[in-house]
């Protein structure tokens, strides 16, 4: 099994991404992406994959879901 040489920082990245972590583990995934290349690369990568998916979900909807999304979520809260 070779998929690189982070596999133990892999849980760390998908939760910095996620935006799920505390400050500690913020701090802690910030300098090991500062001194990992292979982190520094995917984690580049999965920025922009999410930021393609992001923008291709949105512009597939179609006009006025946004809208009735949103009526919905203040509606039921
Ligand atoms: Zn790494």
């Amino acid at each position: 099994m070779s998929k690189g040489p982070c596999e133990a920082c892999e849980e760390l990245l998908q939760g910095y991404l996620d935006r799920e972590l505390t400050d500690d583990e913020v701090s802690l995934a910030e300098s090991h992406l500062d001194g990992c290349e292979y982190c520094r690369r995917r984690y580049r990568f999965e920025v922009s994959l999410r930021r393609y998916v992001q923008t291709t979900a949105v512009e597939r909807m179609p006009p006025g879901l946004m809208e009735k999304l949103a009526e919905l979520r203040s509606a039921g809260a």
